[in-house]
């Protein structure tokens, strides 16, 4: 997705070979514009796939699914990273290590809002080792509802990720996939194999 590129490569920090800070646009301060044109590209990838519900999880994966949500006119359920004062009870729960704490949450959903027979796509800001997405898919197998696919808006393909999904059997689509961010620089993977 063209958009994304650029905002990537104009906006886009490499911290260090294996992290992308995109406060600038996508964790932090967040373009509107860009996360509309986000939920539409992910709409037309999901439009045939009869979804009933997106699921993502807090707080980056909010915008994104927000926006794809509101094109497949569908809820949005986000999955919380910590205890909820007033959700206690009637719980989906997983175990998730996260990629850029390197601590592991319980992530929750409440049973209310996913349900037997719904159809889910699930959506996340990044993809690194498939933690967060296998954590969620978890949930909604949990609730006798199906996979429909997995949203990635920036797909690291040189970690483990979409391998680990793959196996699972799990569609994903990513709108921006790199090959590599040695030496403080982005490499889409397009690039090599164009
Ligand atoms: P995974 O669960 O696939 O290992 O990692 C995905 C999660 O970790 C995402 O929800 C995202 O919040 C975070 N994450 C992983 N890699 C990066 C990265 O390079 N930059 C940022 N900003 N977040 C990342």
């Amino acid at each position: 997705m063209e958009e994304l590129k650029q905002a990537i490569l104009n906006k886009g920090v490499v911290l260090s070979d294996g992290v992308l800070k995109v406060d600038a646009f996508l964790n932090h301060q967040i373009d509107p514009v860009l996360a509309l044109q986000i939920g539409k590209e992910f709409g037309s990838r999901f439009i045939n796939s009869r979804i009933t519900k997106v699921l993502t999880i807090e707080s980056s994966g909010i915008a994104p699914g927000l926006t794809t949500a509101l094109e497949l006119k569908t809820p949005l359920i986000f999955a919380r990273k910590r205890k909820s004062l007033t959700l206690s009870s009637n719980l989906l729960t997983a175990k998730v290590h996260s990629f850029t704490k390197n601590e592991t949450n319980e992530i929750t959903v409440s049973k209310d809002f996913i349900n037997e027979g719904d159809n889910v796509l699930i959506i996340d800001d990044f993809l690194a080792n498939g933690e967060a997405a296998l954590g969620l898919a978890s949930l909604v197998e949990q609730a006798n509802a199906t996979v429909a696919g997995i949203g990635i808006v920036i797909e690291k393909s040189f970690q483990p990720g979409r391998n680990k999904l793959e196996e699972a059997g799990y569609v994903v689509e990513s709108l921006a996939r790199l090959s590599s961010l040695v030496d403080k620089k982005v490499h889409f993977l397009e690039e090599i194999s164009e």
